[in-house]
């Protein structure tokens, strides 16, 4: 590809554009997170400040975790009928706007607006803010807020910390940069409590997720020396436990930490697809791993979906990892 084709769009780019639109739609990707969901949201209330129309787009429910973020009511798998044809489709936290979903009408390439910080981002959009060195798509857009001078409210710092929260896994990944703690800490000045995020992401799980969480662990298989570590949750163990798919978020950050563990996989096999989560320690790019089936994500957390048994997405990812060096 092009050198040219992979520039990152400037803030103040971004920022005309915004200026310039009328009405947005903030793009969150399939089986949402914090991230996706905080930094869209936070970009609306910014646009809605300004005195722009802004809709939400998911084709999923929020996940009962991130209820709590503000205007998360606001998303809906509809837009709005009477949208304008130059509203502005703003894409968060995806590297393909395929990660959007199949439910979302189809979208000019001009009228979008991608932002992110996934490596291999494709540069789907006009315009294309993606910077992997930020630890969320949420802290992207606050280098937009602060070109377009945004006032940080409660509400917008509260969306933001939770996008830095759900993506350095309460502070702890490799993506905790020191600038990712000096942002947050401004945002708890400006309003953000940290204490309700945490204990809506990381606390609070359900009684069946925990569960579902033990079943996992009985199914837990190591190979490769003890390197590589992984498990899955089928139809039945929703069945049996009464957890479902919102319930799994994470749980493949158990088998990763486990003792020697280098690459951890959890296979979610219902609703018609298996979908993988990959973890990594930081020795096996697992993103590199994912893109060889499909898939994508960061160095070390990524995603796939396959189709198919399970015994073969179990022979498929291995042979995945280990052309990746597992
Ligand atoms: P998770 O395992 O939490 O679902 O996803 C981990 C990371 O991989 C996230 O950054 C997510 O956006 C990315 N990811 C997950 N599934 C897919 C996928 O099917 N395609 C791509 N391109 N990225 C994915
Ligand atoms: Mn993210």
């Amino acid at each position: 590809m092009i050198e040219d084709q992979l520039r990152s769009s400037t803030e103040a780019e971004v920022a005309a554009e915004l200026r310039r639109r009328p009405a947005f739609v903030m793009v969150s990707h399939v089986k949402p997170d914090g991230d996706t969901l905080g930094a869209g949201l936070a970009l609306g209330l910014a646009l809605k400040r300004l005195g722009k129309r802004v809709a939400y787009f998911n084709q999923d429910p929020v996940p009962r975790n991130l209820r709590f973020l503000p205007d998360a009511e606001l998303v809906s798998r509809e837009i709005p009928s009477d949208f304008p044809p130059d509203a502005l489709y703003v894409f968060g936290d995806m590297s393909d706007p395929a990660r959007a979903g199949e439910f979302l009408p189809a979208v000019d390439r001009a009228n979008m607006l991608d932002i992110d910080h996934h490596l291999g981002n494709k540069h789907f959009g006009a315009l294309n803010f993606v910077i992997p060195s930020e630890c969320s798509t949420g802290t992207a857009v606050m280098r937009i807020l602060r070109e377009m001078g945004t006032p940080i409210d409660a509400k917008i710092a509260t969306c933001i910390l939770t996008t830095i929260m759900t993506d350095t896994g309460g502070f702890m990944h490799s993506n905790t940069s020191p600038g990712a703690l000096e942002l947050s800490a401004e945002l708890m000045r400006a309003g953000a409590d940290k204490e309700q995020i945490t204990e809506e992401i990381f606390g609070n799980k359900r009684v069946v997720a925990t569960r579902l969480l033990g079943r996992i662990v009985d199914e837990m298989q190591f190979a490769h020396d003890g390197k590589y570590c992984y498990s899955y949750v089928d139809e039945a163990m929703l069945a049996q436990t009464g957890a479902d798919g919102e319930d799994t978020e994470d749980m493949v950050n158990v088998l990763r930490a486990q003792e020697g563990v280098d690459v951890a996989a959890l296979f979610k096999s219902y609703d018609g697809e298996i979908r993988v989560s990959l973890r990594s320690s930081g020795r096996v790019n697992v993103q590199a791993a994912a893109a060889r089936l499909g898939g994508g994500g960061h160095f070390r957390a990524s995603g796939l979906t396959l189709h198919g048994s399970l015994t073969e997405a179990f022979a498929a990812v291995d042979a995945a990892l280990c052309a990746e060096g597992l």
